[in-house]
């Protein structure tokens, strides 16, 4: 006997109604119409979801749209209030949280040092007790929180959010995710920072354009960069990509905190410029370095040798300018293997005026094997402060939706 497939037609309501909600909340406002075109479905179909959504407050009506000719549509879009999602950025010198609505309109945000980050069972619960604190100040009312990405540099295992190795923390073979997801209410997904950086930086510039190649490189502290395809972060094969900052361009070079030498980071990121600053104000007491940092080199910061730099201190500046040629060195070898259409250079390097960027434009220049047809963009990134705890917004949006998961 003949056999048929069974239609499993709860699997299918979900699906449609996924389908429903998903395109509100990416395209909205949008009118029921238009909703059908995009996801393929009936008129009818569409008409009986949104209503049902409608009723249960996730999506709302905004009134009518202007279309010219004939009846105007009812247009809709996700309730702001519906859900709400948090980012935190595990940095080296703070903690930065953003909470966001389901419109992805940012509607808090804060930060606080992050201190020693030693022992790390006591870090973690200190984050914890951070992150449901800010909750609790929220006075969301109804509005629930999806979850939680954690933006975190270093080494990060994709399946679990094991944190492998951190060098900026000192942290090895860290359980974060699962440890913070026994403290907190909601789900937790740990991703790496400058992956995170780098889907917001992409979004920004190209929206959801699924054609732009774009390699966004985090100048900070430590170096760190992403490759990003269309929408999707392209990490390798075991998620681990990206490590510009740990391709070595000197031979011999200074020690890294990787354990090689002669990495881009032990030469070129905030900490290699203040490392090389801090032997110029050790010898030179009446450098404008050493006044800045009040001849106590331990406080010196990246920061201050850009200030000294910019006015004239001439050891700051071959500091500044030598940094600047090797990671336009870094950069011509990533361009000349990746192609892509856009370099975005992020961080808190990149806050120190054009003389900067100029010096890392022409070092990259010098260097990238000249191919014709090539309209290479070489921007700066827009994300700001907190930029890296929007992208890990993302991260973890596009993972829920990823699981066709509903907030209903
Ligand atoms: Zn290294």
């Amino acid at each position: 006997m003949r056999s048929y497939t069974k239609v499993d037609k709860l699997k299918i309501a979900h699906t449609n109604k996924y389908n429903i909600f998903g395109c509100i909340v990416r395209e909205g406002p949008i009118n029921r119409a238009a909703i059908a075109k995009r996801t393929d479905l009936s008129l009818p179909t569409v008409m009986a979801i949104t209503g049902e959504l409608l009723e249960k407050s996730a999506v709302c009506s905004i009134g009518k749209g202007d279309f010219g000719a004939g009846k105007p549509p009812e247009m809709f879009e996700v309730n702001p209030d519906f859900f709400y999602v948090m980012g935190v950025d595990l940095g080296r010198t703070e903690i930065r949280i953003i909470i966001n609505d389901a419109t992805f309109r940012q509607r808090l945000c804060y930060k606080e040092p992050t201190g020693y980050p030693f022992p790390e069972e006591a870090f973690i619960c200190r984050l914890g007790h951070i992150i449901k604190d800010l909750i609790g100040s929220l006075n969301s009312g109804q509005a629930r929180i999806l979850g939680a990405g954690i933006a975190m540099p270093g080494l990060i295992e994709r399946e679990t959010g094991r944190v492998i190795i951190s060098p900026d923390f000192g942290w090895k073979d860290i359980p974060l995710q699962s440890r913070l997801q026994e403290l907190l209410p909601f789900p937790a997904l740990v991703r790496n920072s400058n992956h995170a950086l780098a889907l917001n930086e992409s979004a920004l510039e190209n929206g959801s354009d699924d054609n732009h190649v774009s390699f966004c490189v985090n100048l900070g502290y430590g170096i760190g960069a992403a490759l990003i395809i269309g929408e999707e972060l392209y990490a390798g094969a075991k998620g681990t990509g990206g490590e510009l900052g740990h391709s070595v361009v000197e031979k011999g070079g200074p020690f890294c905190k990787c354990g090689n030498s002669g990495c881009l980071e032990a030469v070129a990121s905030g900490e290699a410029i203040a490392r090389q600053a801090a032997v110029i104000a050790a010898h030179h007491g009446d450098s404008r370095i050493a006044e800045l940092c009040g001849r106590d080199i331990s406080k010196l910061e990246a920061r201050m040798v850009f200030e000294a730099a910019e006015a004239g201190d001439e050891g700051a500046r071959k500091i500044i300018s030598n940094a600047a040629d090797y990671i336009g060195i870094g950069l011509s070898t990533a361009v000349n293997i990746l192609d892509p259409d856009r370099v975005i250079l992020c961080g808190g390097l990149m806050r120190n005026g054009p003389f900067f960027f100029e010096k890392i434009r022409a070092g990259m220049e010098e260097h990238v094997m000249p191919c014709s047809g090539r309209k290479l963009k070489l921007t700066v990134g827009k994300g700001g402060e907190y930029g890296t705890a929007q992208g890990v917004c993302r991260a973890f949006l596009n993972s829920f939706w990823s699981e066709q998961l509903l907030p209903i």
